[in-house]
């Protein structure tokens, strides 16, 4: 079966539902057995981890099991865990896969939170991390120490969108008996095969494209086979669970991800390209550009690009920064991404060790929805007309919005 059909069939059985096209959401905290006999076989398959067995809400219903299923045949893997949220699904992980006095080797592109977590409460229990170049590709094995067991990968970063060649750093860190595990939710499992390409876990924020319409907060991780007993127990123990009308977004979302993701790349390419023969703009980071210093790895292990990206303005004043942004009538200002809608949001990337944002102006980074694309280039002329407004009406004070900031 192809993508874009797997994408319809995978996971649904409609005669297990009275015909229903889509597993119903399935409500249950008690799951209870006719007899004795019937409970005791739904606890032995369930400790032999057999799949969609269930005995708690908590270890899933037949949603989030039909979820589960659908994952793994899309995007590779053995098993799939849920989470409350992409963060969970990313604490979650490497609370499994790490103990005291371990190393977390941590790409410095990488998701903001993910190294709090790792700072803030695996540093408590002894954890080390060293913040690597996500550019090194088979030279990381030089970071890599006798106690590393993660070394954690985002490709591309979601704002400075460094391509990492996560083959060459899978075979380093498998050399040494290292894990690798990916935050995968800019490729999806449609755009990037993480497990082809030597990934142990691969993580998704399904909050951004698999629910792909900004209503949900869930996470994902699939696991191969030698991480899944570590992953499953731990989430387990640590409680992790998610609602099931969740999943179901997440269910509906899967069956046209396939299409939107297309139209998502069709029209940022098509603005970044836009941008790019802008006056105002220094740089436009899309790894589909060829412009891109990632591009070729992009173009070797990529199946698609998604609608994010940034920019890097000239370096502008404050005021003239806000009235871009605050003159954007479609684009609308806030975090996340993956959702049918335009985003804007200024940025500087913040608590970097061995990389730096090398651009004199700030970053705003771009995620472009499912619009006509027409309307959205109109807006950005809106946005930086009033830009230009703005510095003409400049006074001597204004500071100029530092890379540093
Ligand atoms: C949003 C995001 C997350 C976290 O997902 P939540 O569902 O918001 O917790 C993790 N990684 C990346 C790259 C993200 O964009």
């Amino acid at each position: 079966m192809r993508e874009d059909s797997r994408l319809v069939c995978a996971g649904r059985h409609p005669e297990r539902f009275q015909g229903a096209v889509n597993t119903p959401v399935v409500r249950g905290s008690t799951l209870v057995s006719p007899n004795m006999a019937h409970w005791l076989d739904r606890k032995q398959r369930q400790g032999v981890d057999e799949f969609g067995v269930s005995t708690y809400g908590r270890f899933g219903t037949a949603t989030h099991h039909a979820l589960q299923e659908a994952i793994i045949e899309i995007g590779g893997g053995y098993r799939a865990q849920l989470y409350p949220s992409g963060l969970a699904a990313i604490s979650s992980v490497l609370t499994a896969l790490v103990s005291a006095g371990d190393h977390i080797l941590l790409t410095d592109s990488g998701y903001h939170w993910t190294s709090e977590f790792i700072n803030n409460t695996l540093g408590r229990f002894g954890v080390q991390v060293t913040r690597y170049d996500p550019r090194l590709g088979a030279n990381i094995a030089e970071f890599i120490q006798p106690n590393t067991k993660v070394v954690f990968v985002e490709s591309p970063g979601s704002e400075t969108f460094e391509i990492q060649d996560i083959p060459a750093i899978a075979a380093a860190a498998h050399a040494q008996g290292a894990y690798v595990v990916m935050d995968n939710t800019w490729g999806t499992p449609l755009y990037f095969k993480a497990f082809e390409h030597g990934v142990d876990v691969s993580v998704q924020a399904a909050t951004k494209y698999i629910v792909g319409h900004s209503d949900a907060m869930l996470g994902i991780a699939s696991c191969n086979e030698q991480t899944w007993g570590a992953v499953s127990k731990t989430s387990q123990s640590l409680g992790q669970t998610c609602s099931p009308d969740d999943a179901f977004l997440a269910l509906r979302g899967l069956r046209t991800m396939g299409v939107r993701l297309r139209q998502h790349w069709v029209s940022g390419l098509q603005i970044a390209q836009w941008l790019e023969a802008r006056p105002e703009v220094e740089k436009v980071l899309h790894p589909a550009l060829p412009s891109h210093p990632g591009h070729a790895l992009w173009k070797r292990d990529f199946l698609g690009a998604c609608g994010l990206f940034a920019i890097a303005l000239k370096p502008v004043p404050e005021h003239a920064l806000h009235a871009f942004i605050d003159n954007l009538e479609m684009f609308g200002l806030g975090v996340s991404w993956g959702g049918y809608e335009s985003l804007a949001l200024p940025f500087v990337p913040a608590g970097r060790t061995s990389t730096q944002w090398p651009y004199a102006g700030p970053g705003v980074r771009i995620h472009i929805g499912l619009e006509d694309t027409a309307d959205l280039i109109a807006d950005l002329e809106r946005g930086f007309s009033a830009m230009a407004k703005s510095m003409r009406t400049a006074s001597v004070e204004d500071t100029p919005v530092q890379a540093s900031a």
